[in-house]
């Protein structure tokens, strides 16, 4: 036996369809800002302000100043840089002033 839909049912099944309409509206735009991050987290020199450019060099990665030539680098990278040698030593810092 079918049961007749109420007032209460439809306002219900309506309260539903905007509440999925709701989630699926906040799932796009957040979509939408991670894919925006990379340009909202744009890194800048803190000494002259230009752009940096991540450069990875081996399994060594960097962070230059397109300007200044400023070079950053975290502990585990600075770490691997300390550890070359020789010729190693002089490749990478061939390929840093490149
Ligand atoms: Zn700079």
């Amino acid at each position: 036996m079918k049961k007749e839909k109420t007032d209460q049912d439809q306002f219900i099944e309506l309260d539903v369809k905007k509440l999925q309409h709701i989630e699926a509206e906040r799932k796009r735009h957040l979509t939408s800002v991670l894919q925006r991050m990379p340009d909202m987290h744009f890194m800048r020199c803190p000494r002259c302000s230009r752009a940096l450019k991540e450069k990875t060099i081996t399994d060594i990665t960097i962070v230059i100043c397109v300007q200044c030539k400023g070079i950053w680098i975290d502990d585990e990278s600075l770490v691997k840089v300390l550890s070359l040698s020789g010729d190693m030593a002089d490749d990478f810092i061939n390929h840093v002033k490149k």
